[in-house]
């Protein structure tokens, strides 16, 4: 049996036209079953439906022999004990740090304090300023990040961004790119050589051109 871990939200969306053109049908509706591990028309495959944060910890520990997972959640999770095999090309968009239009470029900052930061990518956000020789305080939400500097909880986040209209509704404009992000094929390591002759063509006909 192959098992292959697919992203809620988003990715899942645009993960469903990529698993038909693959050959690989779902045997229920994925957006209404309550099931978390569905059967597809295909007797050897398997699909299991999570958080896009914990695709990476199921693939790593072999409980998904696949994975379906932004970049973002690959490069805050780190990788290890994965296999990159492929970029999907699907739900592109770009982890961006953005600031109230009002802060004008930090003008409205105490001089005197960090800079805090809000953020879901704690590890991406800590990298990102460190880089620049900035000491961020970062503060750690799960959700909603445009709400934290409106309430001055932070001055700046980091968050993903792909109209901008979240942004602007919040009266808020990306001022520095931190990562382009869009939707990878992994896999487990060891899977990749014990069970190599099954996935094989699985990776092949979901990867197409894009395989690495
Ligand atoms: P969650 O709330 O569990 O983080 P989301 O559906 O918001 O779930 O995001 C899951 C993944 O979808 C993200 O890790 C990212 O790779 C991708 N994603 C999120 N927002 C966007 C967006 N605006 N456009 C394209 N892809 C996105
Ligand atoms: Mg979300």
């Amino acid at each position: 049996m192959v098992t292959l871990a697919l992203s809620k939200g988003r990715i899942l969306e645009e993960s469903l036209p990529l698993l038909a053109r693959a050959g690989i049908l779902p045997a229920e509706d994925l957006g209404r079953t309550r099931r978390l591990i569905v059967g597809t028309n295909r007797p050897d495959v398997q699909l299991v439906v999570i958080r896009a944060a914990d695709v990476p910890t199921y693939v790593r520990y072999g409980a998904a022999d696949l994975g379906i997972a932004g970049k973002d959640v690959l490069c805050e999770d780190g990788g290890d004990g994965l296999y990159e095999l492929a970029d999907l090309g699907i739900a592109a968009c770009r982890l961006m740090v953005a600031e109230p239009v009002a802060a004008a470029g930090g003008a409205g900052r105490q001089e005197w304090g960090r800079l805090r930061v809000a953020t879901k990518y704690v590890r991406i956000t800590e990298r990102h300023f460190a880089a620049q020789g900035i000491q961020a305080d970062i503060i750690h939400l799960y959700g909603s990040m445009e709400l934290a500097p409106l309430v001055g909880l932070a001055d700046r986040i980091v968050d993903l961004v792909s109209s901008g209209q979240t942004l602007a509704a919040n009266g808020l404009r990306a001022v520095e790119h931190v990562l382009d992000v869009s939707a990878r094929l992994v896999a487990n390591r060891a899977a990749m050589k014990m069970k190599s002759a099954a996935l094989r063509p699985i990776i092949a006909s979901l990867a197409g051109e894009r395989g690495i």
